[in-house]
């Protein structure tokens, strides 16, 4: 997808935001870059990973995307619904639709009522304001959506809830 989507978020909510590798030098080069953004009182979209990714996108995968997809409403799980924030499959494509084959859409996941991983994904909330954390919720039992993946907040909480970090 290239970095320019990323030009508005920072412009528009004056956050430095850096395009990084995976590897861990990646990663330092990408957070000092952010500290020298911040320390100099600049906000834009830097790209360290610049081996693999071009301010543009993958033309032909891009290309790609548009013929067989086309933005839609998405249901995101702690969040709901979003307007237009994902892909449905295109017009043309559309046979090969799961969710219209197999009637789908009806079907909903019931969430735990002790969850508040809006509140947690929203920054709203820190795991341990969460009532079940530790508790009802683990990372061996996750109720939400922030404790079943193990980058998730409330997992990472979890895992190195010895370090204070609030
Ligand atoms: S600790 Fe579990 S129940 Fe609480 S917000 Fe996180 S995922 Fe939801």
């Amino acid at each position: 997808m290239g970095t320019t989507e990323y030009e508005r978020l920072s412009a528009d909510h004056k956050i430095p935001i850096v395009v990084t590798g995976f590897e861990p030098i990646d990663l330092l080069e990408g957070i000092l870059m952010c500290v020298e953004q911040l320390e100099n009182n600049v906000a834009e979209l830097q790209n360290q990973y610049k081996r693999m990714v071009c301010r543009n996108g993958n033309d032909q995968a891009l290309q790609m995307i548009q013929t067989v997809f086309e933005p839609s409403d998405r249901l995101w799980r702690g969040l709901g619904t979003i307007a237009m924030s994902g892909y449905k499959l295109s017009k043309e494509f559309s046979r090969f639709d799961a969710e219209s084959k197999f009637m789908t859409e009806k079907i909903t996941a019931l969430e735990s009522q002790l969850c508040i991983s809006k509140e947690i994904l929203l920054g709203q909330k820190k795991p341990k304001e969460c009532s079940a954390f530790g508790k009802e919720c683990t990372p061996l039992t996750p109720l939400g959506a922030t404790m079943v993946s193990s980058e998730g907040t409330c997992a990472a909480y979890y895992k190195y809830q010895r370090i204070e970090i609030d």
